[in-house]
């Protein structure tokens, strides 16, 4: 029995792992993939209060290490299903624990294009830290406005001989300050106001048509990347936490689920503000609320056996 399980090695995860371990909990860290979660997928992380700049890669690398160092107790497995009495059934395994944090995140939203997923690695990425470097000068697009797609856009126009900005409106929902660096780019030009309709090649991009009001134009492009948001995944737990429209789960106070002993935290949940400085946060919060509460848990525990 763990006193805490934690799903996802994310920045909010790990955070909770981080709390829990240097107050003498037995933890365990349940992740699919790898450590790191969406902040992998940043070239560059500007706005981490205290670090200047640092890449998303070295950012998760040194919490993970930080974590493991205090005797994390991590293994690469699918949770399938979690159940009001904290159980955690996995791919492999089933884990019991007093309390269970879901720190799942969320995963880049596709286009849902007609040969969008065949073409991932053939001109189409989602990850311009990690693909960047194949793109050394070519030509290519991000398309989105937030601060990813700003941020890989940067990112990208230290690589490539020619960086389209792609957006669908005129106002990018991005920083400002980011918008204005970019726009003193030799090398980067905005396409604003239209749509990705059709990504053009077979067996590589070549090209996309876009759309603006009834206009279709073709740009050719090495590559796209794809930077139009994130979605959650939490259908699995909607045993035991309410989720709101768009799939993220809500909590009245950020922290607590409708289940005791399960709690969130991080991108998973309804909030405001989506950062590597709000993860890190809940992290913190959900696992000291979860010791805090630990001897009501363990109460509950012993009355279920
Ligand atoms: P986002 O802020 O949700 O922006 C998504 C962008 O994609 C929006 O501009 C949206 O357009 C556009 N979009 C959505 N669906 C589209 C579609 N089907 N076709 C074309 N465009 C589409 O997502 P994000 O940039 O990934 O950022 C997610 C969160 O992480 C944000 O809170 C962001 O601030 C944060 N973030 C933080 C850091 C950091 O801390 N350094 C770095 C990156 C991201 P509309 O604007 O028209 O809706």
């Amino acid at each position: 029995m763990y006193d805490i399980i934690i799903v996802g090695a994310g920045p909010s995860g790990l955070t909770a792992a981080l709390y829990a371990l240097r107050a003498n909990k037995k933890v365990l860290v349940l992740e699919s993939k790898s450590y790191g979660g969406q902040i992998l997928n940043a070239s560059k992380v500007e706005n981490y209060p205290g670090i200047k700049s640092i890449s998303g890669y070295d950012y998760a690398t040194a919490l993970f290490n930080q974590v493991k160092d205090l005797g994390l107790e991590y293994k690469l497995e699918t949770v399938l299903k979690v159940t009001s009495d904290r159980k955690v059934y996995t791919d492999e395994n089933c884990y019991e624990a007093l309390a269970v944090i879901l720190a799942t995140g969320a995963v880049n939203r596709k286009l849902k294009l007609l040969n969008e997923d065949e073409l991932i690695g053939k001109g189409i990425s989602y990850c311009a830290s990690c693909d960047g470097m194949f793109y050394k000068e070519k030509i290519v697009g991000v398309l989105g406005g937030g601060n990813s797609a700003l941020e890989d856009a940067m990112y990208l126009s230290s690589l490539a001989s020619l960086v389209y900005v792609i957006h669908r409106r005129s106002e990018f929902r991005g920083e400002p300050y980011l918008v204005s660096q970019l726009k003193k780019k030799d090398n980067v030009k905005f396409l604003l106001n239209k749509t990705v309709e059709k990504l053009n090649g077979k067996d590589k991009l070549e090209s996309v048509t876009l759309k603006e009001n009834e206009t279709l134009e073709d740009i050719a492009l090495d590559g796209l990347f794809i930077a139009v948001g994130q979605e959650p995944r939490n259908e699995i737990f909607n045993n035991v936490v309410d989720l709101d429209d768009k799939g993220y789960i809500i909590s009245e106070d950020g922290v607590h689920t409708k289940t005791k002993g399960i709690y969130v935290a991080g991108d998973a949940r309804v909030k405001v503000l989506r950062q590597l400085t709000t993860a890190v946060s809940d992290g913190s919060i959900a696992s000291t609320t979860a010791i805090r509460e630990m001897a009501l848990l363990k109460e509950l525990s012993d009355g279920r056996k």
